[in-house]
């Protein structure tokens, strides 16, 4: 059926069917056509324009779509224009436009399809689900309102038709899609389509919350960090450890501290590897240990040098008692270095000084005033025990808790580049699987590699040529060759009675009562001193004396608090007694009647020369030999040389025929306790070991060093000072010493020797005529030819 309408052009605004609508109305065409639909039967048709944009749109600028509405109501706005209420009735096709005063068209019903003839065939599961759809469209869309009321109506909707146009209406499409739905006829396509658009605005919701909700995340993180950052900035700064500030700080010390350039750059790098760390963390606590190893290190600090030998020959001399060769030795090295030096010849290698001598002879002490006479600073370093390349050389820094070497922990103590180093006891350093620390101090030492030093830790080279190297030992015989190549060795042997008072009297007890605070209260008398010497310490230097003297003045600073006597105490031998005790060594002079079986000794022990008692016992039994007293290879082996000499030359000696089968030998060194080794003992060995086994007694009185051969002869020995110095504290008088030794009296003191009675014995025999005592049978044969024929000079 076709009929005319007047038409209003919406602009944007799709009516349906079925539902109420607002519409405005402001046009003069739109007001003619609503005019006329009013005087009519309120008729009207709205037909949507192509384009909003268009203000008087013509046939080709709308649709062909539109629909029949039913004017309800119509309110005059004050601005003019008209607000209507309009009801949509049905769909219509048009026909054709007819232009006029107003806009009318022709139309033509559009017959909605049934729905038994949709193509969805369970057009029922449709409508559910688009209903369901469109529940959540309305929760999700945020530019949606409606109110339950409306929500209930629209569940409450049974057909497909009806439905597809409410939910059109409703939802915030734009014109087009909603232009669509009113096209479509057929109710189960029109259903679908809304569906499809419904489906497509979820989707979309979907993705739209899951992108917000990863950028609300992101921002969470980024937000909580920043708010963390800042918190953690203002607690810092509370605590007073501004970061910013502690990295302008290190960068302005780096700047103002002297680095050679390549410590230079390092430094800076790793202060910005430092700033980009998280503060607390452990690899910045790494960083900033290694820039504080670094700036802590001197690099050019220098101390000036006043190489004047005549003023280091003042200082030595005022530091030290005796000591004449040692100081002479060190002045002449100085003087070689200063000459050298001054000629500026780079040919020239100045070797290492290697103070030698047992403890407490005053090796350190040198080493201290020598760095005092020349102006320079003093570090010491013991490498006793150290086993590892690594404490010479440092560990890498991918160590937990790695340091520099002690090289560089010495130097960081000296705060100069030039001190005076004295590497302490070189000979008690070992080498095992850990890498051998003396290949590293050779390098130390070397002054050809010396100023590029590579410690692990550190990672830049440092330079060493400037430091003076000194270094001490109690022994030269474990120090490894290649450093003693190095050295040039001076030896300090001990000290004689004498000695040990002067130095007591002149340096010791001054300090000490100094110390205690007891300066012109007390005194300790020459006799006291010499009881405190002989029996209370047995050393060849003067450590255990200078702590003794500290007690003596410790135990009278607390009776002075008591007694509070008035001027100088002087504390006599019998005072010794009272402070210090029973003394440890009294015995040591007693041993002097002949006994059977029983020598003395004379042995040269890493703390100086020392008396050994040598016991020997001999029991029917299968030819057994024991030997203790903790004796090393050679003395053992030393043992049975003599003994096979022995054996060798029974009947000369009158010994048991078969003695070797028939009896057992026990030979015991006393004082089992301290390790001892050397082929020195030899000549006392085998003289206990004939008296023993003849039972006849042997002196008392005579001390005596050699090594024997198998033949009988009497080989030279070494550290003759010293066990001469030993025998002479021990009180003894008579000492039997190697032919071939005779030369080394030269180095014994002169006091000392007057005291001594020296015979020199290049045979066994000769031995044995000192010391047999006479009563005996001592009538042997004359010597046989072998011994005559020996080669002289075999001891070389
Ligand atoms: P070392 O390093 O050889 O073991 P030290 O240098 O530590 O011995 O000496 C121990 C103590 O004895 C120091 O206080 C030292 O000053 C003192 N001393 C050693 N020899 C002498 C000496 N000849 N004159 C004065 N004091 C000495």
């Amino acid at each position: 059926m076709d009929w005319e309408l007047p038409v209003i052009a919406l602009r944007n605004q799709v009516v349906l069917p079925r539902t109420l609508e607002n519409v405005d109305v402001g046009r003069p065409k739109s007001k003619r056509a609503l005019e006329e639909a009013q005087s009519a039967d309120n008729r009207v048709l709205l037909v949507v324009q192509r384009e909003a944009r268009i203000d008087d749109p013509g046939a080709s600028d709308l649709y062909d779509v539109g629909t029949l509405c039913v004017v309800k109501q119509v309110i005059r706005l004050p601005d003019d224009t008209l607000q209507v209420l309009v009801e949509g009735r049905e769909r219509v096709k048009i026909d054709a436009y007819l232009e006029g005063p107003s806009l009318r068209a022709e139309v033509t019903t559009l017959e909605e399809t049934a729905e038994e003839e949709g193509t969805n065939g369970d057009l029922a599961s449709l409508v559910e689900q688009t209903k369901s759809a469109f529940q959540e469209y309305a929760q999700q869309n945020k530019n949606l309102r409606l109110d339950s009321f409306h929500l209930e109506n629209l569940r409450g909707l049974k057909e497909a038709g009806p439905l597809a146009d409410v939910i059109a209406k409703y939802a915030t499409w734009d014109v087009a899609d909603k232009q669509s739905v009113l096209e479509e006829a057929a109710v189960p396509q029109r259903l679908e389509l809304v569906y499809g658009f419904l489906s497509r605005d979820l989707e979309r919701f979907d993705t739209e919350k899951q992108l917000s909700a990863r950028v609300k995340q992101q921002m969470d993180a980024n937000q909580r960090e920043y708010f963390l950052r800042e918190q953690m900035k203002a607690i810092q700064k509370e605590l007073g450890n501004d970061e910013t500030d502690e990295i302008e700080a290190l960068k302005t010390r780096i700047e103002e501290k002297d680095l050679p350039e390549a410590a230079k750059d390092r430094a800076l790098k790793e202060v910005d590897r430092l700033e980009k760390m998280p503060n607390g963390s452990p690899e910045a606590t790494v960083v900033r240990t290694y820039l504080d190893t670094i700036l802590d290190l001197p690099w050019s600090e220098m101390d000036e040098e006043t190489l004047d030998v005549s003023h280091t020959a003042e200082v030595l001399d005022a530091d030290h008692y005796a000591l004449e060769e040692p100081k002479e030795r060190i002045l002449e090295f100085l003087a070689v270095r200063q000459l050298a030096k001054n000629a500026e010849d780079a040919q020239y290698k100045a070797p290492i000084l290697c103070l030698v001598g047992p403890p407490g002879v005053g090796k350190t002490s040198l080493g201290a005033s020598i760095a005092r006479s020349m102006g320079r600073a003093f570090v010491r370093m013991s490498l006793g025990g150290v086993r590892d390349e690594a404490e010479i050389r440092g560990h890498r820094r991918t160590y937990i808790g790695s340091m520099p070497g002690r090289i560089l922990q010495g130097m960081k103590t000296a705060g100069t580049i030039n001190p005076v180093f004295l590497l302490d006891e070189i000979d008690k350093m070992t080498a095992d699987f850990r890498g051998d620390p003396s290949s590293a101090l050779l390098e130390v030492l070397d002054p050809e590699q010396n100023d590029t030093f590579a410690d692990h830790y550190l990672e830049i080279p440092y330079d060493l040529s400037k430091v003076m190297f000194i270094t001490t030992a109690n022994s030269l015989s474990t120090i490894p060759r290649p450093l003693l190549d190095r050295m040039e060795v001076i030896q300090i042997p001990g000290y004689t009675l004498h000695e040990k008072l002067e130095i007591a009297t002149r340096y010791r007890v001054p300090r000490q009562v100094r110390d205690h605070g007891l300066t012109d209260k007390l005194d300790l008398t020459q006799d006291a001193l010499r009881r405190i010497v002989t029996e209370y310490t047995r050393e060849a230097g003067v450590r255990n004396l200078d702590r003794l003297i500290a007690k003596v003045a410790r135990k009278s600073a607390r009776r002075y608090l008591d007694e509070a006597w008035d001027g100088t105490r002087d504390v006599d031998d019998a005072m010794v007694r009272d402070l210090l005790g029973v003394p440890p060594y009294r015995d040591e002079r007693a041993e002097t009647e002949p006994h059977v079986g029983l020598t003395h000794g004379l042995a040269w022990t890493s703390v100086g020369g020392v008396t050994l008692d040598i016991e020997a016992v001999s029991v029917p039994g299968k030819g057994k030999v024991a030997l203790t007293g903790q004796l090393g290879e050679v003395m053992k082996e030393s043992a049975h040389a003599a003994i096979a000499y022995l054996r060798n030359h029974a009947s000369e000696y009158h010994l048991p025929e078969g003695f070797h089968e028939t009896r057992d030998l026990h030979v015991h060194v006393l004082e089992g306790a301290t390790p001892k080794d050397g082929p020195s003992a030899g000549i006392a060995i085998a003289t206990a070991v004939v008296s023993a086994l003849t039972g006849r007694a042997v002196r008392g009185d005579v001390a005596m060093t050699g090594e024997i051969t198998l033949r009988g002869r009497v080989l030279a020995i070494g550290g003759v000072k010293e066990k001469l110095l030993a025998a002479h504290q021990a009180g003894i008088q008579d000492v039997l010493l190697p032919e071939d030794n005779r030369a080394n009296l030269e180095d014994v003191p002169e006091a000392v020797l007057q005291d001594l009675n020296v015979t020199f014995v290049s045979t066994f025999r000769e031995v044995l005529e000192v010391m047999l005592v006479p009563g005996g049978e001592t009538a042997f044969p004359p010597p046989a030819s072998e011994d005559a024929v020996e080669r002289p000079g075999a001891s070389a």
